[in-house]
């Protein structure tokens, strides 16, 4: 159970369908940003101008497409949805955008993988809603302009490091989204579980969002296996009991760290003596990249206080000891 889209069956996408929140008042949680877009939009509208190309960045999982969706219907705009990787050839590009209406948004996610040539005709369709296209190529080769209808633009990725300048530079908006905390799923599950015609406890409802992830699409996932569970050893009701039932039967962690989470902080404790340890290092010793590590692992285990960043490195604290089941050593750990 991954928070990643790209593991997710059609039948998963479906369902995620389903429970996607459609207005900014069905969004649970990122209240700063919400109220932000909330304003933007409607100055927007007001105006009777585009919004401004807006950039998502976060780990996945956390709402980002479901943003753009409600972004989108809050503008009463058309919406077109890519992804970096798909956009392979300048005229790809071309064709989405002559074919966006006024005011249309356009959403194209994971925006870091990019081919560099299609990222640069890009530039001049944000800033000018124009596009140059060369047509012919060697002594025919000639470019023609292509005006477009005024859009916007949002871009979602979880590598905002990835990034480059000029193109991060042409957002207006800029928002992170951030991990969940319990409460907060507690209230997605609970919501998901009505939109399912599910009775769930509370607190198993509770039990389920703490062991999430801190992510909106985790909590889904394992709502609907735990509701299997209910249907076929209870009576249908997700009661804490069966909660607890189905997430051991699932493999899932006590408290919702996954496989990489448990890898790095039992690296950091195991073989660097819980630290502190600089993040590179870490990165080798668990064969993932560093900026990965950076956006997508640390700042949940940070979050969650399993980890501590200090200026000479990376420590594993108390809880990530306790966590593990490990003793810390005499003046070891945080
Ligand atoms: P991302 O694009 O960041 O990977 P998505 O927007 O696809 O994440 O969200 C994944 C799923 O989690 C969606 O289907 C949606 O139902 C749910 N979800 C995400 N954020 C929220 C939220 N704030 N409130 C309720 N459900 C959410």
């Amino acid at each position: 159970l991954s928070g990643d889209d790209e593991s997710l069956s059609p039948k998963d996408k479906d369902f995620e369908k389903a429970l996607r929140p459609l207005s900014f008042e069905d969004f649970t949680g990122q209240f700063k940003i919400v109220e932000n877009l909330r304003v933007f939009v409607l100055a927007a509208k007001n105006r009777n101008e585009p919004l401004d190309h807006v950039l998502l960045h976060g780990p996945p999982g956390l709402g980002k497409t479901t943003l753009s969706h409600i972004i989108a219907n809050e503008l009463n705009a058309g919406l077109k949805i890519t992804s970096g990787p798909v956009l392979d050839k300048p005229s790809d590009l071309a064709g989405l955008l002559t074919n966006l209406d006024e005011g249309d948004v356009l959403f194209i996610d994971e925006i870091h993988r990019l081919n560099p040539i299609v990222e640069e005709y890009l530039y001049s369709a944000m800033e000018d809603f124009r596009i140059d296209i060369m047509l012919d190529s060697g002594p025919n080769a000639r470019s023609v302009q292509i005006s477009l209808s005024p859009f916007t633009l949002i871009g979602a990725t979880t590598r905002s490091g990835l990034l480059t300048s000029p193109l991060r530079a042409r957002f207006g908006i800029n928002s992170r989204l951030e991990y969940y905390d319990s409460k907060l799923l507690t209230d997605i599950v609970m919501r998901s579980s009505g939109i399912l015609n599910t009775p769930i406890d509370e607190v198993a409802a509770y039990e389920i969002a703490r062991r999430s992830r801190g992510t909106p699409r985790i909590a889904n996932m394992l709502l609907r296996r735990t509701r299997d569970f209910a249907e076929v050893k209870g009576n249908g009701t997700i009661t804490l009991e069966i909660s607890k039932i189905a997430l051991d039967a699932l493999d899932v962690d006590m408290n919702g760290l996954d496989e990489m989470d448990n890898r790095i902080l039992l690296t950091i404790i195991e073989k660097f003596k819980g630290g502190p340890v600089g993040l590179s290092t870490i990165a080798t010793a668990c064969s993932e990249e560093a900026e990965t590590i950076e956006e997508v692992y640390e700042p949940f285990l940070i979050q969650e206080g399993y980890l501590k960043r200090t200026a000479r490195g990376r420590m594993a604290t108390e809880l990530a000891y306790k966590h593990l089941k490990i003793k810390p050593a005499q003046g070891m750990g945080g």
